[in-house]
């Protein structure tokens, strides 16, 4: 089944905006065995969007359509399509009803002006949309499916979740069950990461590479006519693929590095808190990301300054001065000073030299040192030599110390 996208709008033509909804649907379509063919872009132009139509019904069976569906006047694509299709707008009225609903919610009048949304051709079907007020419709023509969808994101890839794939679905019975997911590892490069999986080859496996600064993602997919073949041929390749990759991998699900390591606090019941220097709060933030971190994380403090380090980490004048505040020692004194601080059972100190001044001979651009505090372990740090502008050292900075801390708890120091 051939399917096209049709993505409209000004701001797509003149490239203002980047056209994530066909990324998103090509990606996500893709994924689930969709076959795509066709992508065709126009702007708020109503013989281009019927040029596209026309084009459209004739080379493929289900044309995917974003944009144009607001209240404004640049918004044709309703009009278009009822002119396309030769059948008048009529006002729908579960279309209104769901208008009426969704302002009535906000407490917003429903000016005549928004009323436009709620005409769609007649003889199509209303797809609600859950986060805005447009509606989307689908129109079959003959052997052709039209689905119109909103151009905003998330109302876009909603509606497509929740109308066009299983729609899609009802009417391609042959399509292959899929089942993918998402490995990721830290650590390794993308050669290496190759190089280890070397000669590994399964039947109906698809292994994507993509490097994600600084991990390196594999997306791995499984094809079989039955879903349940397609589940287990995924489960041995992953498998498979841990036992290769070993503790580079952090995640065989998709997760970011600081919800694993979120996770393992919380099993752990434990509490974590840090002292950043060069990464100037990055660790902090990248663990509050996660909705619920207050479970486990204390607190983060920026100690950027060497009096910053000495009055609130109680580190000595004399230690900073003699071994530098970029070494082992002096992230140690981080670590464990603000483990003491915060009363955790984890402190974590990071300091190095982001660049692109300040590096030496004995101490180049990227060299960072991370301490971890641990209560009862002791305290431990490494030495780690990164490349890259200031910006990638304190991202790849971050993400070592995550992944350390990560290793820490399975007990791999
Ligand atoms: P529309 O439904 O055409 O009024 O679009 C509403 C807004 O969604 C536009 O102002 C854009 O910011 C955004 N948008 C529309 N089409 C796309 C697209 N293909 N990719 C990403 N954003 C889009
Ligand atoms: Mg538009």
């Amino acid at each position: 089944m051939d399917i096209e996208i049709i993505t409209t709008g000004n701001e797509l033509m003149s490239g203002l905006t980047l056209d994530t909804n066909f990324r998103w649907a090509a990606d996500r379509l893709t994924y689930l065995g969709f076959h795509l063919r066709y992508h065709t872009t126009t702007g708020d132009d109503e013989e281009a969007i019927i040029n596209s139509f026309n084009i459209a019904e004739k080379r493929s069976k289900a044309v995917l359509v974003s944009g144009g569906l607001g209240p404004t006047p640049d918004d044709l694509t309703a009009e278009v399509a009822s002119k396309y299709f030769g059948v008048p707008l009529e006002l729908n009225d579960s279309a209104l009803e769901m208008l009426e609903r969704i302002f009535r919610e906000r407490g917003r009048e429903l000016l005549e002006i928004n009323k436009k949304q709620a005409y769609l051709p007649k003889g199509s079907r209303i797809l609600e949309n859950f986060w805005g007020t447009a509606p989307g419709f689908q129109f079959d023509k003959g052997e052709v499916v039209f689905f119109f969808l909103p151009g905003v994101p998330k109302e876009f890839r909603s509606m497509i979740e929740e109308y066009v794939i299983p729609e899609l679905d009802r009417k391609n019975k042959a399509r292959k069950r899929h089942k993918a997911i998402l490995i990721k590892t830290f650590g390794l490069r993308e050669s290496e990461v190759a190089e280890r999986l070397k000669g590994f080859q399964g039947t109906g496996i698809e292994i994507g590479y993509r490097s994600h600064f600084p991990e390196i993602h594999l997306r791995i997919t499984a094809k079989a006519k039955y879903q349940a073949v397609a589940n287990r041929l995924l489960k041995e390749t992953k498998a498979e693929i841990v036992r290769r990759l070993d503790y580079y991998v952090f995640s065989t699900s998709g997760e970011m590095l600081e919800e694993v390591v979120g996770k393992l606090l919380r099993q752990k019941k434990m509490t974590i808190s840090i002292a950043e220097s060069c990464t100037g709060g990055l660790v902090a933030h990248r663990i509050t990301n996660i909705p619920g971190s207050s479970d486990y994380f204390e607190r983060g403090v920026v100690t950027y300054s060497n009096r910053s380090k000495e009055k609130m980490l109680r580190i000595s004048h004399h230690l900073i001065e003699t071994k530098g505040a970029v070494s082992a020692e002096v992230v140690e004194c981080m670590a464990e000073g603000v483990r003491k601080l915060a009363n955790t059972d984890l402190g974590i100190g990071i300091s190095g030299i982001a660049g692109p001044g300040g590096g030496t001979v004995e101490k180049p651009v990227g060299t960072v040192f991370i301490g971890i505090s641990d209560k009862s372990k002791g305290t431990f740090s490494k030495r780690f030599k990164f490349r890259g502008s200031r910006e990638e050292v304190k991202l790849i900075s971050s993400e070592a110390a995550l992944d350390w801390i990560r290793k820490f708890i399975l007990n791999d120091v």
